[in-house]
């Protein structure tokens, strides 16, 4: 009769839930990246709202100091109406304030233009901001989530591998050899059968390894997928067997 089928069992479970667990452990380093990629991404548009506002008011400053000089450009032309001599250098002075005139009213449409930017980009980045505030609360809440994780996992994992070793000396030696190599390739690598046919592949079980499975005194594993095959009834305590 074979020894620790039971324990077989039981080493299986508790793998099945380690491999489960070391898999999503290993998944949480990519999370973590996402998560930061996805602030980055968020702190660059934020950076780009900044930029914008500032460009605008950029402008502004600048239509601002084009306007000023030419304000002063026309007090100044203005103080020489007075002092020009001759109708010709009149002329020419009533023609130049013409022309800071007409650049005054440009600036002054260019800034009225410059207000309303600014005033655009300004909500656009109010609007960057909040959005930026909820991404950061959002992902600070995700990564806190992760560490959780992290540290649920690991202790996890810890209390499975101290079991595994307590289950393991229960199971026969040629067994559990045979369990960890097919384990290797595939999982479940052990298949309780309650009819002709493995659990694992869907392969009928030939009626002469039925009968062996029955008796359950070797090992008979699946011809086609190499998983262990156990009979149900074959389960019960070890310890009254
Ligand atoms: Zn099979």
């Amino acid at each position: 009769m074979l020894q620790g089928l039971t324990q077989l069992l039981e080493l299986q479970r508790v793998d099945d839930e380690l491999v489960a667990l070391q898999t999503e452990y290993d998944g949480l380093p990519g999370q973590r990246e996402r998560i930061e990629a996805e602030r980055s991404e968020c702190e660059a548009q934020l950076a780009v709202a900044k930029q914008a506002l500032q460009d605008t008011e950029g402008g502004m400053r600048q239509a601002e100091g084009a306007l000023q000089d030419q304000e002063a450009l026309l007090q100044k032309l203005e103080g020489q109406q007075f002092q020009v001599k001759s109708n010709d250098a009149y002329t020419a002075l009533l023609s130049e304030m013409d022309h800071a005139r007409e650049a005054i009213s440009e600036h002054e449409t260019k800034i009225l233009e410059h207000m309303e930017a600014i005033e655009q980009t300004r909500a656009e980045l109010e609007e960057a901001e909040k959005r930026a505030a909820e991404t950061r609360a959002r992902l600070d809440a995700e990564r806190r989530a992760i560490d959780a994780r992290d540290e649920e996992c690991t202790a996890e994992i810890a209390r499975l591998q101290a079991l595994r070793a307590e289950v393991l000396p229960g199971v026969e030696g040629e067994l559990l050899s045979h369990y960890e190599r097919v384990a290797k390739r595939r999982r479940p690598p052990v298949i309780l059968v309650r009819e002709e046919r493995c659990g694992g592949c869907r392969v009928g079980i030939p009626p002469q390894s039925f009968i062996e499975i029955l008796r359950a005194e070797a090992i008979v594993t699946c011809g086609n997928c190499s998983r262990i095959l156990i009979h149900a009834d074959k389960l019960e305590p070890p310890a009254g067997a």
